[in-house]
């Protein structure tokens, strides 16, 4: 997502007094483990990241703090 797109959509959340609890998005055909990039990212979210392989339909949450990556066990419910 574009920077200042995601820098509206935080201020519309904030605006209605919601709070971000996590972020997702999904790869194209790689698991669904963090790339460099993700990694990056997670310094400045700091909250989970729900991580879904298109293709396979895989999925994974992590959280990184203190510089630790540390994967989150999730249950999907209808
Ligand atoms: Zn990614």
């Amino acid at each position: 997502m574009d920077p200042y797109d995601m820098l509206r959509v935080i201020k519309e959340i904030e605006s209605r007094g919601m709070k971000i609890v996590g972020l997702f998005h999904t790869h194209l055909g790689h698991h669904p483990n963090p790339s460099y990039k993700d990694l990056e990212g997670m310094r400045s979210w700091p909250i989970p990241w729900l991580i879904i392989d298109k293709f396979s339909g895989e999925y994974r949450a992590w959280i990184k703090s203190d510089d630790k990556l540390k994967s989150i066990e999730i249950e999907v419910v209808d």
